[in-house]
C-alpha cells in the first residue's frame, strides 16, 4: 500500500479525541479523510453504517480476519471487535487524501509500527481518570456496566502515552484544538489556514 500520509488519534474512550478529529475535518488545507472501522459493537443512537462505522455481526468481522482483510484489528472490549479494513486505506489514498484514525491505542501503535514514516501517532491525554468518568456518565449513552468497563481500560491505556509521537493534554478543548491543528499541519507540511476558527 503507498500513498499520503496517516494521522492517528488515540486516547481512553471519553478523551474528546473524536471531537478533535472532527474538528480536523472541517480544515480543508490538511486535506484529511476519516478512516471508517469496521465494529461488531451495536450501533449507538445516531450512527450511519459506512459514516461512522461498517457495522457487521461477530461471525462476518471474524471471516474478516481470516482473509486477513484487517491492516490492523483488536478485541477492544469484550466480543466487541473493531478494525482498519485495507480496503478503506487504499480508498482513500486512491482519493489522494491523507488519512485520519479514531481509533484505540494499540491499533494506533500497530499502524504506527507498520507505516513509521508515513504515521503521526497522537496521544490525547483527559485531565484525570475522575473527569474522565464524569464525561462518560454526561454522555449517558452506554450502561453503568459499560462505563466501568471503559474506565478500567482508561488507566492502562493511559500508561502507553510515551510511545506516541506527540501527546496533547485536552484540559481546555480550544487550546487541544489550536495544537492539534498545528501539530497535523506541520506534519503533511501546509501551513495552518487563516480561517481556522
Ligand atoms: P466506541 O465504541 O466508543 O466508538 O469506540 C471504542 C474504542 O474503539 C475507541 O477507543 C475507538 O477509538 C476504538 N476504535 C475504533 N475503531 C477502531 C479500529 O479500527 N481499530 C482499533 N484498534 N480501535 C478502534
Amino acid at each position: 500500500m503507498e500513498g499520503g500520509k496517516l494521522i492517528i488519534f488515540s486516547a481512553p474512550s471519553g478523551s474528546g479525541k473524536t471531537t478533535i478529529v472532527r474538528y480536523l475535518l472541517n480544515q480543508p488545507e490538511l486535506n484529511l479523510a476519516f478512516s471508517v472501522s469496521a465494529t461488531s459493537r451495536p450501533r449507538r443512537g445516531k450512527e450511519v453504517n459506512g459514516e461512522h462505522y461498517y457495522f457487521m455481526t461477530v461471525s462476518e468481522f471474524k471471516k474478516h480476519i481470516k482473509n486477513e482483510d484487517f491492516l490492523e484489528w483488536e478485541e477492544v472490549y469484550r466480543d466487541n471487535f473493531y478494525g482498519t479494513l485495507k480496503t478503506e486505506v487504499e480508498r482513500l489514498w486512491a482519493q489522494g487524501k491523507n488519512v485520519i484514525f479514531d481509533i484505540d491505542v494499540v491499533g494506533g501503535l500497530r499502524i504506527k509500527n507498520k507505516y513509521p514514516e508515513e504515521t503521526l501517532a497522537v496521544f490525547v491525554k483527559p485531565p484525570s481518570v475522575d473527569e474522565l468518568k464524569i464525561r462518560l456518565k454526561k454522555r449517558s449513552t452506554e450502561s453503568d456496566n459499560k462505563i466501568n468497563m471503559r474506565i478500567a481500560k482508561a488507566s492502562v491505556e493511559l500508561a502507553t502515552a510515551p510511545q506516541f509521537d506527540k501527546i496533547i493534554k485536552n484540559y481546555d478543548l480550544d487550546t487541544a484544538l489550536k495544537e492539534a491543528h498545528q501539530l497535523v499541519a506541520d506534519f503533511v507540511g501546509v501551513s495552518v489556514g487563516s480561517k481556522e476558527d
